[in-house]
C-alpha cells in the first residue's frame, strides 16, 4: 500500500494557459534524480492519483513538478487550480527506473524530452552526480511552440554551468524560430538535422539515448534508431543503447 503524506503547495508558477509548475513542501523519503512521485487529491470521495516526475534535484527540499492541464483530464485540471497554502497528497516513496544508474557508460548521453518530460533531466543535471563518465551531454526539449519551453532559461544556465560538456537544443513543431529546430524529433534524426545542430552523432558505438514523454515520440524514435543505427533497448540482462519512460 502506498504511504500517502500531506504536502503543502508553496508556489504555483503559471507558464502558459496550460503549463504550470507546483512547488510542494512535504517530508518525502529520499529519491533519485529521474524518479517520479504520485500526487493525489480526494475528488468526490475518491483518491485520484497520477505520476509526476520530480524536476528538482534530490538535495533540494522544494519539491517541484511541471505539469500540463489535460483538457477533461481527471486530475491535472484540479492540480492546476491549487493555490499556495493548499494541501496536496503525495506518495512518500518515489518510483521509477529512469535514472542514471540504469544507463551504461558511453561518450555521448542524449536526453530527449517532449513537453513536461523535461523534468527528469533537469533533476539529473541540477544534481550533477555520476555524469563524469560521459564526455558529452545533449539535452533536447521538444514542444509545439517556443512559448511552451518553460524551462529554457534554466536549461541555458545549466549549459553554462557544464562549460561545453552540455549542449542544449530546442525543437518546435508548429512554428519556425531562429536557433530552434522545426519538426518532430524522429524526422529531425532521420534527416540528420538534430545531430548537425548538436555537432555530435547518434550511434551505437558512441551514444546512449534517453527518451521521455509522448509515447508516440518515444516509440517512433526507438524504431528509427533500431532500424537505421542498430541501437537496441537497454535491459539489465542485455545491455543496449536506449532507455525510455512513457508519460501515458
Ligand atoms: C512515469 C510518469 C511520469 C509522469 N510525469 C508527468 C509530469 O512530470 N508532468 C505531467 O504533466 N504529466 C506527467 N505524467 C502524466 C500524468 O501522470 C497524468 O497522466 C496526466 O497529468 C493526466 O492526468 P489526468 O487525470 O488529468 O488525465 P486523464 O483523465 O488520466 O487522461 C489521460 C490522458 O491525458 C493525456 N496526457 C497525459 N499526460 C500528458 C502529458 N504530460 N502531456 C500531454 N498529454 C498528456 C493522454 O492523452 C492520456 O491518455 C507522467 C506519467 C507517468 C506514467
Amino acid at each position: 500500500m502506498a504511504d500517502w503524506i500531506t504536502g503543502k503547495v508553496v508556489k504555483v508558477q503559471n507558464w502558459t494557459d496550460a503549463l504550470f509548475s507546483l512547488t510542494v513542501h512535504a517530508p518525502v523519503q529520499p529519491f533519485t534524480a529521474g524518479q517520479f512521485a504520485k500526487l493525489g487529491l480526494d475528488i468526490d470521495g475518491e483518491r485520484v492519483q497520477r505520476a509526476y516526475s520530480y524536476v528538482n534535484a534530490p538535495s533540494n527540499p522544494d519539491l517541484e513538478f511541471y505539469l500540463v492541464t489535460v483538457p477533461d483530464g481527471k486530475l491535472s485540471p484540479r492540480l492546476a487550480a491549487l493555490q499556495p497554502g493548499d494541501d496536496v497528497q503525495i506518495v512518500s516513496e518515489a518510483a521509477g527506473f529512469f535514472v542514471l544508474e540504469e544507463v551504461p557508460d558511453c561518450d555521448t548521453l542524449w536526453m530527449l524530452a517532449t513537453g513536461t518530460a523535461i523534468g527528469p533531466y533537469l533533476s539529473i543535471l541540477e544534481e550533477g552526480k555520476d555524469l563524469e563518465r560521459f564526455k558529452n551531454l545533449v539535452l533536447v526539449h521538444a514542444a509545439r511552440y517556443a512559448a511552451d519551453l518553460s524551462y529554457l532559461p534554466q536549461m541555458r544556465a545549466l549549459e553554462e554551468r557544464y562549460k561545453g560538456k552540455l549542449r542544449i537544443q530546442t525543437v518546435v513543431s508548429r512554428e519556425s524560430v531562429p536557433g530552434m529546430l522545426t519538426g518532430r524529433v524522429p524526422a529531425l534524426i532521420e534527416s540528420g538535422a538534430l545531430e548537425a545542430a548538436a555537432g555530435l552523432p547518434i550511434s551505437a558505438e558512441t551514444s546512449h539515448v534517453m527518451l521521455c514523454g509522448n509515447p508516440q515520440m518515444v516509440r517512433d524514435t526507438q524504431q528509427l534508431l533500431k532500424e537505421t543505427r542498430q541501437m537496441t533497448k537497454h535491459l539489465r540482462r542485455r545491455p543496449g543503447h536506449m532507455t525510455a519512460e512513457h508519460y501515458w
